[in-house]
């Protein structure tokens, strides 16, 4: 993928956090609506046949609103709440087209803050001694309803023991897409300071007989926009394929795991509930039945991997992006912005724990896992093969998940 295309296509990833409504409907392109941006692709039909690394382009993408003039406040000592899903809680009041760096975490319905200042712009608020921002259309001075889908995550899981292992429901939607699904994935409980958050943590591989079947890349079955393990085109995949290999010998599977449990327990130390979608050296689950599970029985799906890029020197994190191609197949339309927040997060956690983060990052991949994920889902390459995976530092790269974590779920 050529650099220009590259920043193009970053400038366009940014365009839904407008706090804006904003209509590029004479281009023919997208339209943006609000904080939380419903994007809607044109008929895929027309569009040229994708080759490997093409990434979508939309033109007037440096159209989108800028500014860094701050608004005047009116002073105000009062209760608010978030009324939307996804909500950018800013650092800055103001937009900067093709940065996400202003936000801090993401708040959703019912969320709680002091206002101290308003402008029909942005909402000067605070929470726990820190000041913030936010888009005064997606605050309300009355409570709000919390909406039923993330009560009902917190109350499925209250249902259940410690330990508890969780098959894949076949009622549940998409999961008739899977073909390896005679596993279990296991529910582990956090004790004394719950916070009622389930993250689904997914060791990347790890799946006996997993790349002698596939399963359709997409819902919708049609054929993938990108490269990857499977080429741009096809229309099926491996049902989990086997992983690369450490230039040391060490099986990616093996270390996927190492680090999913050390992540387990910092997750249950800070009190997340954790599902692990493969808690042994083979869970018989496919990336479908993993991605389904995590989808009805957790707030957010984090896949671990390293990349197996031929490279012999290390590369850092990145995680794998939605290309723009994916955006206006549901689900992957209504979510794949909670999925950018979640990866932005785990790499700002991963930052800030000093970890290398690879220059071109995130990298658009059409994975199967972001086909059919409802939940924030990301695919976090934590390095590639010639990537050091001692234990010393499996211990930082999972302290930086659990930082991303807590940035993405405002903890
Ligand atoms: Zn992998």
């Amino acid at each position: 993928m050529s650099i220009s295309k590259r920043s193009r296509s970053l400038r366009r990833a940014a365009l839904p956090f407008t706090a804006l409504m904003l209509s590029l409907s004479s281009c023919g392109t997208y339209t943006v609506i609000g904080e939380t941006g419903v994007v809607q692709e044109p008929a895929t039909s027309a569009e040229p046949a994708m080759t490997e690394g093409t990434v979508q382009q939309t033109e007037a993408a440096s159209e989108a609103p800028e500014t860094t003039a701050a608004p005047e406040f009116e002073n105000r000592d009062e209760t608010v709440y978030i009324i939307g899903e996804n909500i950018n809680v800013r650092t800055a009041p103001y937009i900067v087209a093709g940065e996400n760096s202003n936000i801090a975490f993401s708040a959703n319905t019912g969320d709680e803050f002091r206002r101290t200042g308003y402008s029909d712009s942005f909402s000067r608020v605070e929470r726990e001694g820190e000041i913030y921002y936010i888009s005064s259309d997606y605050l309300s001075k009355e409570k709000p309803e919390i909406p039923e889908s993330e009560a009902a995550s917190e109350e499925i899981a209250a249902s259940y023991e410690n330990g508890a292992e969780i098959g894949l429901d076949p009622s549940w939607t998409y999961a008739d897409f899977s073909v390896i699904n005679s596993g279990k994935a296991v529910l582990y409980k956090a004790t004394g300071n719950s916070k009622g958050i389930t993250v689904a943590v997914n060791a990347g591989h790890g799946t006996k007989g997993g790349s002698s079947v596939k399963t359709w890349c997409h819902p919708d079955k049609t054929p993938k926009v990108t490269g990857g393990t499977t080429a741009a085109g096809s229309t099926k995949a491996v049902a989990v394929s086997g992983g690369m290999t450490f230039s040391d010998g060490t099986p990616e599977a093996t270390v996927t795991l190492k680090a999913a449990k050390l992540l387990k327990d910092k997750l249950l130390a800070a009190g997340y509930d954790v599902l692990m979608l493969r808690d042994g050296e083979d869970v018989q689950l496919d990336n479908v039945a993993r991605t389904v599970i995590a989808n009805n029985m957790a707030d957010c799906h984090i896949a671990l991997h390293w990349d197996g890029d031929g490279l012999s020197s290390d590369k850092g994190c990145f995680y794998m992006s939605t290309p723009e191609g994916l955006k206006g197949m549901e689900p992957v339309a209504s979510n794949w912005q909670k999925h950018h927040a979640l990866g932005d997060s785990l790499i700002s956690g991963l930052s800030a724990q000093g970890l290398k983060i690879w220059g071109s990052n995130p990298l658009p991949m059409d994975l199967t896992q972001t086909s059919f994920s409802t939940v924030a889902s990301v695919d976090i390459e934590l390095g590639n093969q010639a990537s050091d995976h001692s234990d010393a530092k499996l211990q930082t790269l999972t302290d930086g998940l659990l930082a991303g974590i807590n940035i993405y779920f405002g903890q």
